[in-house]
């Protein structure tokens, strides 16, 4: 398309308005511009923190020598002509608002040649008006240079940070394009030293190497092509990219890139989405490393709400969000151990006996076996479970990224209850009931002689007990979470369970998780699954209950498949 000035019409939909805010906006504009202009190679040069020079050199399309000055015109575009064009726009830039803006603040020179052409053309403006103007030779290709930003701008010349400030800004916009467009080759020199050189593989792993470093680069997983659980497939939106595995998380938020349609965006509700895939693995304080491409039709979203188009408007932010983090949390689950009871099927094959299982527990002390197996490793997280449905209001069904889940209500919540009690004691924080009355319990003599030497150790678990009596101790608080569940008769279990040399923190945490976790027999609304499967996820071993229990199992496709006769 030739450049033309938009109707006013079009104008007055467009969200225009200042875009040169510092010397990155304009190494952001002219590097847009290389980009729809189609360029393989695209190298930017800055010196005095780009207040001094920055020129952009491509091997794009060129401008025809006919429309040079026209592109310094405001609101003309090559790229935009019509209103529906608005509707679905594909390059990087459309208000025509870039070079004149720049003209406007800053002396530009610039050299270009549109392929159809002998011989190029030079032009060089002053305060936004053409001073100069001569054919030049140069091969297919545009460079403009910007010299002395902002000087006749004295007020936004004294916002400006440090040289090494405005660098690192600089140095971010050409690294983030980088990444995004890793079939382009890009230099950046920064008063003459190559502060990053990018291969123009296609591969995004080249770019990180280069961006990031060759240790980060070793340790990304590429993000799957879209498809989510066997045979469904996410056509719309379509992710693509790569994520760091929670081993280099990185102390700032600043590794995460969003590329929407091409167009690199910052949005909280994606980094949102990134960040809740990571829930659980990443060391608290660390955060990932990930570049996500999102493919999806126009239509579904509006770059045309902000000036700088940084920020975008999502028609349906919640698929959005979901398809972001499903892509993520399935590339990581495919790092990490998933538990799994392996035998199921084989033992059902090869002994006719059903459902016999063997299971190892992550610790292996306390095993609940039917058959030997290897030793599992313990399993550092759980899949993104999808909820189905409660079985014998005793079992939550869901499905995983391979294959069926089966979860123990019960021993799922022994489980989380169990860690946070061991969590809230050494912090001092259980929450603790004041009973309306002050209750006295009788405890026999093998319970009495337990709870003498052990009475004040309850107290760091939220029970105010104090003895009253020879066999009778008088309660007047209990931990919360066992308030109207029968704690009496906990306490009475635990101390006949206890004999020399029991672990008294773990047998306390585990006889109260125990008695307050949810019952089987109890029904479960689909929020308080989500919300169980969610914690259980959290959990440091999520695959057995504090006694030892499985609280999963895990039926593959393959042992489906298997069991249904399919392969
Ligand atoms: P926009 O990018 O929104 O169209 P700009 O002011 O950035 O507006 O650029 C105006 C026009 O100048 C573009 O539409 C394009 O036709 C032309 N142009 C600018 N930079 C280049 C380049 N590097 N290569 C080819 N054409 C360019
Ligand atoms: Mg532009």
């Amino acid at each position: 398309m030739p450049i033309k000035v938009l109707d006013p019409q079009i104008v007055s939909r467009i969200a225009a308005g200042e875009v040169v805010e510092r010397p990155a906006s304009v190494v952001k504009e002219l590097v847009e511009n290389a980009l729809d202009a189609g360029s393989g190679q695209i190298s930017v040069e800055v010196k005095g923190g780009g207040v001094s020079l920055i020129r952009v050199i491509d091997n794009g399309t060129g401008i025809p020598s006919g429309e040079v000055e026209l592109a310094f015109d405001h609101y003309a575009t090559s790229k935009i002509g019509s209103l529906d064009d608005l509707e679905s726009i594909s390059s990087l830039g459309f208000r025509g608002e870039a070079l004149p803006s720049i003209t406007a603040v800053a002396q530009i020179d610039v050299v270009t040649c549109a392929a159809v052409e002998q011989v190029g053309t030079y032009l060089s403006l002053k305060d936004g008006i053409a001073a100069n103007r001569e054919s030049q030779g140069r091969s297919q290709g545009t460079s403009i240079t910007v010299r002395n930003l902002f000087r006749k701008v004295p007020a936004r010349l004294k916002f400006l940070k440090s040289q090494a400030t405005e660098n690192s800004h600089i140095a971010q916009v050409v690294s983030l394009y980088a990444l995004g467009f890793p079939e382009v080759r890009f230099a950046l020199l920064i008063d003459g030293r190559v502060a990053l050189r990018t291969p123009g593989s296609g591969q995004l792993i080249d770019s990180v190497i280069e961006v990031y470093s060759l240790e980060v680069a070793r340790n990304m997983l590429e993000i799957g092509d879209g498809e989510w659980e066997s045979g469904a497939v996410i056509s719309s939106p379509h992710i693509t990219g790569m994520v760091g595995s929670p081993s280099i998380g990185r102390s700032g938020r600043g590794y995460l890139s969003f590329f929407i349609n091409r167009r690199w965006v910052s949005s909280r509700l994606l980094a949102r989405a990134v960040e809740e895939a990571y829930h659980g693995l990443l060391m608290e304080g660390k955060h990932p490393v990930a570049i996500i491409n999102i493919s999806l039709p126009p239509s579904e979203v509006d770059v045309n709400v902000h000036p700088t188009k940084i920020e975008v408007k999502f028609r349906n932010e919640h698929m959005i969000f979901t398809a972001v983090q499903r892509a993520v949390r399935q590339a990581l689950v495919g790092l990490m151990p998933v538990p799994r009871i392996e035998a199921v099927a084989t033992n059902y094959a090869s002994t006719s006996v059903p459902w016999q299982i063997s299971w190892t527990s992550a610790k292996s002390s306390s095993l609940v076996t039917s058959l030997p197996t290897t030793p599992q490793t313990p399993s550092v997280s759980l899949p993104m479970l999808r909820i189905l449905g409660q079985l014998l209001s005793s079992y939550i069904i869901a499905e995983g990224p391979d294959g069926l889940y089966l979860i123990d209500q019960h021993a799922a919540h022994e489980r989380i209850l169990f860690e946070k009690l061991k969590v809230q004691r050494s912090q001092q924080e259980i929450e603790v009931q004041g009973l309306l009355e002050p209750v006295t319990v009788e405890v026999n003599p093998k319970q009495a002689e337990v709870l003498k030497s052990h009475y004040e150790n309850l107290v760091e678990f939220g029970f105010s007990i104090e003895p009253f009596g020879d066999r009778t101790y008088i309660v007047r608080a209990v931990p919360l979470l066992l308030h109207n569940k029968d704690w009496a008769g906990m306490l009475r279990q635990l101390l006949d369970s206890l004999f020399e040399g029991t672990n008294w923190v773990e047998s306390v945490a585990t006889s109260m998780a125990c008695h307050s976790a949810v019952r089987a027999g109890q029904t479960l609304t689909d929020d308080e699954m989500r919300e169980l499967v969610r914690q259980l996820e959290q959990t440091a071993l999520p695959n057995t209950c504090p006694h030892g229990r499985p609280t999963m199992i895990h039926l593959s496709s393959g042992q489906l498949e298997k069991e249904f006769g399919r392969s």
